[in-house]
């Protein structure tokens, strides 16, 4: 194995492979509560483990919330894959996660924005970690 830059797949970013975007999914989600088909608790429902997290390791966007516009989101990463615990394991820095992408296996990374204001939370964007 070596540590060559750039893999004969052509991908042009090795990190980001298998790249999912969900922002279309979640302006959908806030166009339903703007329009009152969708109420703010069922989706102002983020646990105390990914609020904590948030609050941690969250990092800050510039983006207001798109349901209580009271305070700015952050993004939360957690990567899943194996030997991790079931339900993931957050990423408290870039280094820990550019980290995966030496290691051996296949893990996904999943970004999620939260509200720490209303507890709004959305997945945002997926992609692949990881030496597959
Ligand atoms: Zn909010």
């Amino acid at each position: 194995m070596s540590f060559d830059s750039e893999p004969m797949s052509g991908s042009r970013n090795k990190v980001h492979k298998g790249h999912i975007d969900y922002r279309l999914s979640r302006n959908l989600v806030v166009n339903e509560v703007r329009s009152g088909r969708l109420s703010r608790l069922e989706v102002c429902d983020a646990q105390s483990e990914l609020l904590r997290v948030a609050n941690n390791y969250g990092n800050p966007t510039k983006e207001d919330c798109p349901i209580c516009e009271q305070e700015k989101t952050v993004l939360v990463s957690f990567v899943f894959g194996s030997g991790l615990p079931a339900k993931g394991r957050s990423i408290t820095s870039p280094f820990e996660l550019s980290s995966f992408s030496l290691k051996r296996g296949n893990f996904t990374c999943y970004v999620i924005e939260v509200c720490q204001s209303c507890s709004w939370n959305h997945l945002v964007r997926s992609f692949r970690v990881g030496d597959h």
